[in-house]
């Protein structure tokens, strides 16, 4: 990796950056001059595969040079505020959020653990590139994890898995969210990461022939229709495919084991691609999924089908265009350099109404970093359903989420004055766990509920927890 791999990729989407990148560049040249990595390998080395991901995912000139200084302050005489001064206060900013991040030592003592993971939860509500530069930091240190100790590696890799995986996937970074998965997995279940290896190559080689077959006819048809478009085939992430072994059996089973990638030049061709592929391979109808119409939250958009091959054998076709495959790759980054600066503002804005609230929900209520840190993962890592209301707007929620954290999630007065709830047009108990795709509608014109301490019990979310609290104590002392 040099500088000259560095601007060359720069090159291919805003030269304009590049004369500011060469000053960054020298500067951390100079501060990392001497030092080595634990590889042997000149300390500048790394800073410049972070800079060279944060390329990859077209993020903007600051972030890129963020990503070339980000170790400048901890390890050299060079301040945040000559950072100010060169590079202007956005960049220092971001530096001087990674430096805070990189300060914390993380260590066996829980408690100081916890607090380390609380400021890097914490930190994406100040600017969400800190962030951004954090996870290719994290990327190239777990690509070269083998030089660390034994010990150091299991904890980075926990680390990795429980905090900057969900990140990842929170900025709809998925190209980065699986290769950590797998780089976690390697060093934390070695015998299963290479049996899993070992029995996908077996799978490969005899799908092999099924796959080139779909991708020869749906490439013919979309070629008679004269369609522009490009298909590539990928296999589920080793990781990915470990979580689904545990629920189901047999790799084979495995719905998107293998995927065609489709893309197409518009929207309008995506569905007639889908079409076109349905007129072939006949759909498996629980796997197709609109995320066009219905973008997720992390601006992932795609239509995806799993269809029924040769010999039976599922194939998932995810099908979009060329500029929603680059934001299914690289998330936030890929989507500000197609829709331009003012895109982040929004995204921002976006992502405080709904993602930081939560987070800043829970920063507010737990004073202990531990229950802090349990209640984040549990709330917003770990698996998460999408429920829609009555006017087709999606609600992200927690799994084994109730109506009661829905109604919360809408608004406190309508919290607080259920009546009732539709869950798919059947009247339901206010405290079933909700499942993804369920259409959730609250009633408040009959006789309205009592919001009772037995409701913390069917609730996941901070928010409808702790406003039910406040009702009790309310009525407590009126
Ligand atoms: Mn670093």
């Amino acid at each position: 990796m040099t500088i000259k791999d560095l601007t060359g990729l720069v090159e291919k989407y805003n030269p304009e950056y590049i004369p500011d990148i060469l000053n960054a560049y020298e500067l951390a040249d100079n501060a990392h001059h001497g030092q080595l990595r634990q590889s042997g390998e000149p300390y500048i080395i790394h800073p410049l595969n972070v800079a060279y991901t944060l390329a990859e995912m077209h993020a903007d000139k600051d972030t890129v040079i963020a990503g070339l200084l980000h170790d400048v302050v901890e390890d050299s005489h060079y301040s945040t505020y000559d950072i100010e001064r060169l590079f202007g206060k956005e960049v220092a900013k971001l530096v001087d959020g990674v430096t805070k991040l990189s300060r914390m030592q993380f260590n066996s003592k829980k408690e100081e653990n916890s607090a380390n993971t609380r400021k890097i939860i914490t930190s994406i509500t100040d600017d969400v590139r800190i962030i951004i530069v954090k996870l290719a930091d994290r990327l190239h240190n777990m690509r070269t994890l083998q030089y660390k100790k034994k010990d150091k590696q299991i904890e980075n890799a926990f680390e990795t898995l429980d905090i900057f995986v969900p990140l990842a996937n929170h900025i709809g970074a998925y190209r980065i969210k699986t290769e950590l998965e797998d780089l976690s997995f390697k060093y934390l279940k070695p015998s299963a990461y290479q049996s899993i290896e070992e029995e996908l190559e077996k799978i490969k080689k005899e799908s092999d022939a099924c796959l080139k077959e779909i991708l020869f006819n749906i490439n013919g048809l979309l070629t008679a229709e004269e369609i522009p478009h490009e298909i590539k085939t990928r296999t589920k992430n080793l990781y990915g495919i470990y979580k689904d072994k545990i629920n189901n059996s047999k790799m084979l089973d495995i719905h998107d084991l293998f995927t065609l990638k489709v893309m197409v030049d518009d929207i309008k061709n995506c569905y007639i691609t889908m079409m076109l592929v349905h007129s072939v391979y006949r759909p498996l109808n629980s796997e197709l999924k609109d995320y066009i119409a219905n973008s997720k939250k992390n601006l992932y958009r795609s239509l995806h089908t799993t269809v029924f091959g040769p010999d039976g054998r599922l194939v998932q076709t995810q099908i979009r265009t060329f500029e929603m495959d680059k934001i299914a790759s690289f998330g936030l980054t890929a989507y500000w350099d197609i829709n331009g600066m003012s895109a982040r503002e929004k995204m921002q804005k976006d992502l405080k109404k709904d993602f930081i609230k939560s987070i800043n929900y829970i920063d507010s209520t737990f004073d202990d970093n531990g229950e802090f840190v349990t209640q984040v993962t549990n709330e917003l890592f770990k698996d998460t359903i999408n429920v829609y209301t009555s006017k087709g707007d999606i609600i992200e929620l927690p799994k084994g989420a109730t109506p009661i954290d829905f109604a919360y999630k809408i608004h406190t007065k309508i919290g607080e004055n259920i009546s009732g709830v539709l869950i798919n047009d059947v009247l339901s108990n206010i405290t079933t766990p909700l499942k993804d795709d369920d259409r959730v509608i609250i009633l408040t014109d009959g006789e309205k509920m009592t919001p009772t301490a037995d409701w913390l019990n069917h609730t996941k979310t901070t928010k409808a927890k702790r406003k039910i609290k406040d009702y009790n104590k309310r009525r407590l002392t009126e």
